[in-house]
């Protein structure tokens, strides 16, 4: 059975003191604890929140992190120093860094490798934007992603990976993709990782469905036999919304 996990971007917002009000919102609050659930918060704040969290369900991870070890990087962090505070997971890849960032395929596969060498979990991000979708380019590019991204690494390490499918013109917008176009596209990535590394590797693997999911459309998304979760961004801002989308299985 693979994991079902609710993880929030919490992006670049709230201080400090309000993040630590949310956290706190959200481990005093009930919910499904089969459900994973994961915040993301600015990474400056997740020594003190995973201290929080630490006796709790609730994992703590970060946004970002240099493809780099150690060293004369003015700004990053690495994955190193945020296994030593306490997270265990990290997006790679969301598609805002991809874009006002410039990330590439080849970045995020470095970065993925530096994750699993410190035994933390990649949530890697993958999604077309509009265009693409409009030129039905989506599959193409969704699979690209996957491949650059990911494809080179062995059994046991895809199995520690999560995939995070976030169709870009749904992010912020408001616009969810419909469940049908959701779950086309997760069957899609399944099936990706099933030519790759075998059926009973893609049946283990959770792939989250990220872009305006929402109290109100969350329980018809997770519905679909492929979507085994959510990336939460707006939604994940406020601890009422964040647990009602976390109790929609
Ligand atoms: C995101 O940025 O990962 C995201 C899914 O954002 P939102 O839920 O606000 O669309």
């Amino acid at each position: 059975m693979r994991k079902k996990i609710v993880a929030g971007n919490w992006k670049m917002n709230k201080t400090y003191s309000e993040a630590i009000a949310l956290v706190g919102d959200i481990v005093g609050s009930s919910y499904d604890e089969s459900v994973q659930l994961i915040v993301i918060p600015p990474a400056f704040y997740v020594s003190e929140i995973a201290k929080i969290s630490s006796s709790t369900n609730v994992g703590v991870g970060v946004q970002n992190l240099s493809e780099h070890d150690s060293g004369a990087f003015t700004g990053e962090l690495s994955s190193k120093m945020i296994q030593s505070v306490g997270a265990q997971y990290a997006l790679v890849g969301h598609s805002e860094r991809r874009e006002y960032f410039n990330e590439k395929n080849s970045d995020l596969a470095l970065k993925v490798n530096q994750l699993l060498a410190d035994d933390l979990t990649p949530i890697y991000c993958c999604g077309e934007v509009l265009e693409e979708r409009e030129k039905g380019n989506h599959f193409n590019l969704v699979k690209s992603q996957i491949e650059e991204g990911l494809f080179h690494l062995d059994k046991d390490q895809m199995l520690k990976t999560v995939i995070a499918y976030e169709p870009v013109w749904a992010i912020g917008t408001g616009v969810t993709a419909s469940s049908d176009q959701a779950q086309e596209m997760h069957h899609f990535i399944r099936g990706l990782v099933a030519n790759k590394y075998g059926v009973d590797t893609a049946d283990s693997i959770s792939i989250l469905y990220g872009g305006s999911c929402k109290p109100t459309n969350a329980k018809e998304l997770f519905a679909n036999a492929d979507v085994d979760g959510g990336l939460i961004g707006g939604a994940s801002l406020n601890a009422a919304d964040f647990i009602a989308i976390a109790n929609s299985f």
